[in-house]
């Protein structure tokens, strides 16, 4: 991990380049093709991040299209987050949304083209039948009885099969290459199956639906699409790509083109896997701040330029692994650092009664110092800040009473070894902002918990040094009379640690027909941690209360937080973690 602006360089950038070169495309165009059969999540932002930014880097374009093919998982719903996503990310597609179900006609038009070509046959066996006969593991492969049926006849039953006129599972076409092709894709794979499904695009005009193997090659045939970037697990789809496109008869077709997929530790990268735990109700849904969906990050408070930034350092390869979480947060941290207002928050509060209040701040004109600006208006002590150390973000004013609230962290009774902050032994402190605090006394309840802190202030000391000593260590603070009650949530890892299953799942589900669900429920329950969510009942600056849903700050010592899109009101604030303000290392 550098600091170094990403370089823009990868292995496909570099084909794209001779491909302009040497003549062979003069307009690149690329597309985002999504299943909408959930919402986008991490390993996506990579695939839309490479095909738009593609398109940017060389004035082309791309497409967002739907490759719809799946009518029973698909839903309008997920279309439309799909649609918000891409745009929140930043990128905008070239024209219309696109669907492969708007290309149905010329599919099933071409699927009779193949037909009388001899190049697909109707296969009546059973679903069983025809995994059993496809062979591999040693065992032969079987070809089917209606494999060398004539075209008319195939004709007729792929019409019946249009018609209605075949259950589900009684009738699939099948391309018709090789019984036994070393790659198991080209053993004659199915193109067309009966499915009587409503679809969200089409309604029920269709009981037969393309395989997205065979719809998503002539998809982009139809579109132009020039390079076709997929992840790795399509490689040995792509002899059947290029089978296809050519057996259709399209002389310039595109090319796919095969980059590593996206996994990063303790992170679920499976729409399927993520639609479980919506199922289940062990987060709040799609959104919730937990989950790496593009909706969950985007609620979480992550900036879309952080997810690009994140995007663009990881490169693109074709070598495969296990990103580190905290490659992450560094863009997401990087991308607030400078975009967002300080302000102070106290996650776990401990009272403190500063005794000298009134006449410690009674003379505060004369004995700060001169940059400092304040006002003292009944009984509150107002401290001007700038929102940010740098940046110009204006000015927030600070309530300093005579209660305030520090962390019970910056205190302990016996301190370890190493403690930097207050302590019977070691008891005075800056207060972030203001002045040098003393704890005299503490106060604890019968279970011998420290409910209260005796202190006083050195009146000379706001804005300047402690005369005659030294005093280390800064804290923050909240008034505890003038601060706002907030709810604040912190995040860890939804899933405890990674494992071989982790990487297992990351395999394409495209066509999966049979899920075990099962079996993902009970992986899911093995692998929950369950401390994802902490709720702190916490109290904040009053100018962190008055913004609007969705702002974005830094709580001085705490880490970044957002305004919550859903629960957050003026009256009762409510905020989530994005990160905290410096990796675990
Ligand atoms: P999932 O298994 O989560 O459903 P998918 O690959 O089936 O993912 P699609 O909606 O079909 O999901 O994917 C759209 C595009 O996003 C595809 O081109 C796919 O290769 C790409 N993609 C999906 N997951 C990742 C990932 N983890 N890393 C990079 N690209 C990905
Ligand atoms: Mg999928």
């Amino acid at each position: 991990m550098t600091d170094n602006a990403p370089t823009k360089n990868n292995f496909i950038l570099q084909i794209i380049r001779d491909d302009l070169a040497s003549g062979k495309h003069d307009v690149i165009t690329t597309r985002f093709p999504p299943e909408p059969n959930g919402f986008l999540h991490i390993g996506h932002v990579k695939s839309i991040c490479l095909n738009f930014g593609v398109a940017n880097e060389f004035g082309g374009a791309c497409h967002l299209r739907f490759d719809d093919t799946n009518p029973t998982a698909e839903k309008q719903d997920y279309v439309n987050s799909i649609k918000e996503d891409v745009e929140w990310l930043g990128f905008k597609w070239a024209g219309e949304v696109r669907y492969a179900s708007h290309y149905f006609d010329q599919l099933y038009a071409w699927a009779i083209k193949l037909i009388k070509q001899g190049d697909a046959y109707v296969d009546l066996q059973t679903p069983e039948q025809i995994r059993e006969h496809r062979g591999g593991f040693g065992k032969p492969s079987v070809e089917s009885p209606q494999r060398n049926a004539s075209i008319e006849e195939n004709l007729a039953r792929f019409d019946d099969m249009k018609n209605g006129k075949y259950q589900e599972g009684e009738a699939v076409l099948r391309a018709k290459i090789d019984m036994n092709h070393a790659n198991m894709n080209m053993r004659d794979p199915i193109i067309y199956r009966v499915m009587f499904a409503h679809h969200h695009q089409t309604g029920d005009e269709w009981c037969i639906y393309p395989m997205y193997d065979y719809a998503h090659p002539l998809s982009d045939a139809i579109e132009n699409i020039t390079h076709s970037l997929c992840t790795l697990e399509f490689e040995d789809h792509r002899p059947f790509y290029n089978w296809v496109v050519d057996k259709v008869g399209f002389v310039k077709p595109p090319h796919q083109y095969e980059f590593s997929r996206l996994n990063i530790e303790r992170t679920l990268t499976s729409k399927r896997k993520l639609k479980r735990l919506v199922d289940m109700g062990v987060v709040s849904g799609w959104d919730d701040p937990r989950m790496p969906t593009v909706a969950g990050m985007r609620r979480r408070g992550y900036p879309a330029a952080g997810l690009r930034d994140f995007c663009e350092r990881l490169g693109t390869s074709k070598a495969e692994g296990l990103v580190d979480f905290r490659q992450l947060e560094f863009s997401v941290r990087n991308a607030l650092e400078n975009t967002t207002a300080r302000g102070m928050a106290v996650l776990r509060p401990l009272k403190v009664t500063i005794k000298n209040f009134e006449e410690a701040v009674a003379d505060f004109e004369h004995l700060k110092k001169q940059t400092v600006k304040a006002r003292l208006d009944d009984g509150v002590l107002w401290l001007s800040q700038p929102k940010h150390p740098s940046m110009d973000m204006g000015e927030r004013e600070i309530p300093f009473t005579k209660q305030i609230y520090i962390d019970k962290t910056d205190f302990e009774v016996n301190p370890p070894a190493g403690y930097k902050r207050l302590s019977p032994q070691n008891n005075e402190i800056r207060l972030r902002n203001s002045y040098i605090l003393k704890v005299e006394d503490h106060v604890t309840n019968d279970a011998g918990e420290v409910v209260e802190l005796l202190a006083t202030i050195d009146p000379k000391t706001l804005g300047n040094n402690p005369e005659g000593r030294k005093v280390k260590g800064v804290i923050h603070w909240v008034s505890a009379t003038h601060g706002v009650d907030a709810v604040v949530r912190v995040y860890d890892h939804l899933l405890l640690e990674d494992d071989e299953a982790n990487t297992q799942i990351m395999l394409s589900e495209k066509d999966m027909l049979d899920v075990d669900t099962d079996a993902d429920t009970l992986w899911i329950k093995q692998h929950l941690n369950p401390q994802s969510l902490i709720v702190y009942q916490a109290v904040v600056e009053p100018s962190l209360a008055d913004v609007a849903v969705g702002d974005r700050f830094q709580f001085e010592r705490e880490g970044y937080f957002v305004a919550d899109s859903v629960e957050f009101t003026k009256q009762l604030p409510v905020y989530n973690q994005i990160v905290s303000l410096k990796d675990g290392f």
